[in-house]
């Protein structure tokens, strides 16, 4: 299993690079990312909505290899296996009506960070790459970095430095309430947004 201790500056780029290539407008001026089309259309991923656990303790699920996978089916009240394809990521559809706060977009970019980041070490090894609600309890060391990794690469697709700090200065300075007007412009949560202005220097 190969894994790449990148830094967050790496990661950054990283993300960048990926936003450049679909559309290298969106870094100059601050708008929702469209991840769920860079997703479709420059990595050619499928997104499929399923329940994913009966507890809603898995959001996403990024399918490496042609495999079967167990999904919940909630009219039956059982696990279901069934055929995926490689490059398929499921989302939980629970998040169906959560598209606007962000929490869909923020699972898509965590899988999509995964997809990226993560394809020597899943493919060939018969496990998926999920995004939990919380860690899994027995997770080693290397599987919190990774889903650390697949995090901040989410984060930093989503909310880019530069078009967050444009957006800072022209919308959120002289705003009562900063994080709420930039987690509207950028289509992520607020817990997201804060984290993001606060680990950039914007927020005291
Ligand atoms: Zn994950």
């Amino acid at each position: 299993m190969a894994f790449y201790q990148y830094r967050d500056v790496a990661l950054e780029t990283i993300a960048r690079n990926i936003i450049k290539k679909y559309d290298a407008s969106l870094l100059f001026a601050p708008v929702p990312i469209p991840v769920e089309d860079i997703m479709e259309q420059q990595y050619g991923l499928r997104i499929e909505f399923q329940y994913i656990r009966n507890n809603g303790r898995i959001l996403g699920e990024t399918v490496f290899d042609d495999t079967l996978v167990a999904v919940y089916d909630e009219e039956y009240k059982m696990y279901t296996l069934i055929p995926a394809k490689s490059g398929t990521v499921f989302i939980d559809a629970s998040l169906i009506a959560c598209r606007k706060d962000g929490r869909f977009c923020y699972t898509c970019a965590h899988e999509l960070g995964h997809y990226v980041l993560h394809q020597d070490i899943y493919t060939g090894s018969g496990l998926t790459a999920a995004m939990f609600d919380d860690q899994p309890k027995k997770s080693t060391d290397t599987d919190k970095a990774i889903e650390r990794q697949a995090d901040r690469l989410g984060c930093f697709l989503l909310m880019p430095a530069g078009t967050v700090k444009m957006a800072f200065h022209r919308f959120g300075r002289n705003q009562s309430d900063p994080i709420l007007a930039l987690s509207k412009v950028f289509e992520v949560s607020r817990a997201a947004m804060q984290y993001r202005l606060k680990e950039m220097g914007l927020l005291g």
